[in-house]
């Protein structure tokens, strides 16, 4: 027993999939596919990829937003746990990445469901609130360029219904937001937004180390 989260070496890390991970057939080969490519990376972890699931399931989620899709991984995940008739806005600015992200998504049977804006997605952000849907959103979760996470973060924020969900991506950075040593762009950014967030009276916060690290921002009433 540990009164510390646990470090998960590869045989922990390989049971915790092996008796949790329910990743449907489409999904795996989105992430198998994508493994394939240079920028593999950037893809979510599965489990994180069904945590999101549930996270959207637990609040009740009809009304998403996902802000860097890449080839569709975490897109499968998210619009696979909105009813029908819902609706996840998918932004991201790479044209060849998101025509497999919707390949993926048409195959996995949730394009339905799927409002994919090919844009800088602080302009898609904007044009939502331009149509004034405020506080109309359920869900947000924000993984593109890191050097415009505060920005993503505030337009959620605005967007997002209180009660609602913002799931951050990447808040650990592999490790080096903790390393003084490291001092480039990125890191400092992720680590402006990490304390901002501690100190943000607007939202109920917990920092989860699944993945990269994601954490997790319930709207309060008040914000
Ligand atoms: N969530 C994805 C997944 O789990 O498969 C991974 C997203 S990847 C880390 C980041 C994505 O953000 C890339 O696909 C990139 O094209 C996109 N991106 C970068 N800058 C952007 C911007 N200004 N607006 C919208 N998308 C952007
Ligand atoms: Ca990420």
């Amino acid at each position: 027993m540990s009164t510390r989260t646990l470090p998960l070496d590869d045989q922990l890390y390989s049971y915790l999939q092996g008796v949790s991970l329910r990743e449907p057939p489409a999904f795996r080969r989105c992430r198998t596919e994508t493994a394939e490519l240079p920028m593999a990376r950037m893809q979510i972890a599965p489990e994180q990829g069904q945590f999101l699931h549930l996270q959207a399931r637990l609040i009740g989620a009809k009304r998403a937003i996902e802000i860097g899709s890449f080839t569709g991984y975490s897109g499968l995940w998210i619009a696979s746990a909105l009813p029908p008739g819902g609706c996840l806005i998918a932004c991201d600015i790479n044209e060849e990445w998101t025509s497999r992200a919707r390949h993926y998504w048409e195959s996995a049977g949730v394009m339905d469901r799927i409002e994919l804006c090919v844009a800088p997605a602080m302009q898609t952000l904007h044009k939502l609130v331009e149509n004034e849907e405020q506080d109309s959103y359920d869900f947000v979760f924000i993984d593109a360029d890191k050097e415009s996470y505060e920005s993503y973060y505030e337009r959620a924020l605005t967007l997002v219904r209180p009660g609602g969900l913002i799931a951050i991506d990447n808040v650990l950075w592999d490790g080096k937001v903790a390393d003084q040593a490291v001092d480039d762009p990125d890191t400092r950014a992720i680590r402006v937004l990490n304390e901002k967030l501690h100190e943000d009276q607007r939202i109920d916060l917990s920092m989860v180390p699944v993945g990269d690290g994601v954490t997790l921002c319930r709207k309060r009433d008040m914000a």
